[in-house]
């Protein structure tokens, strides 16, 4: 896997308006296994290739963004329709990353648990953005 060059800075309201602007119903062939409504663990069959970087929500040198969630009574933050409410995490420590082939945006962040580091990966959707 080749370093990515450093993701530019994108605000709430950036991300949200690259989320409107792709409106495609469905992931391409070329970034179909990335395609998860929820979060997944990155797929450890794809090396990412198919996909590049559009920059970041939270950089290297920023301040600690919150561990704070948003998570409404009753939604699995793994739920394909958990919200996606930037401010909070994980959204708040997302790059965003988009099909070299069709454009279809997604959201990929890094969790650093006790014992393991786990790369996730969720399709960016607009309807599923929240302001709070
Ligand atoms: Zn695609």
């Amino acid at each position: 896997m080749s370093t990515p060059p450093d993701p530019a800075r994108l605000s709430p309201d950036a991300v949200t308006a690259l989320a409107q602007a792709h409106t495609s119903p469905a992931p391409c062939p070329t970034c179909r296994p990335y395609a998860s409504p929820g979060w997944e663990s990155f797929p450890a069959s794809q090396d990412g290739a198919a996909l590049q970087p559009l920059g970041a929500l939270w950089l290297p040198g920023d301040d600690e963004p919150t561990l704070e969630e948003h998570r409404p009574t009753g939604v699995d933050a793994w739920s394909a329709e958990a919200p996606i409410s930037l401010a909070y995490h994980p959204y708040n420590r997302c790059e965003v990353w988009a099909c070299k082939a069709c454009g279809f945006p997604f959201l990929r962040y890094t969790e650093y648990g006790g014992y393991y580091i786990d790369m996730r990966i969720r399709e960016l959707r607009a309807r599923l953005i929240v302001k709070t």
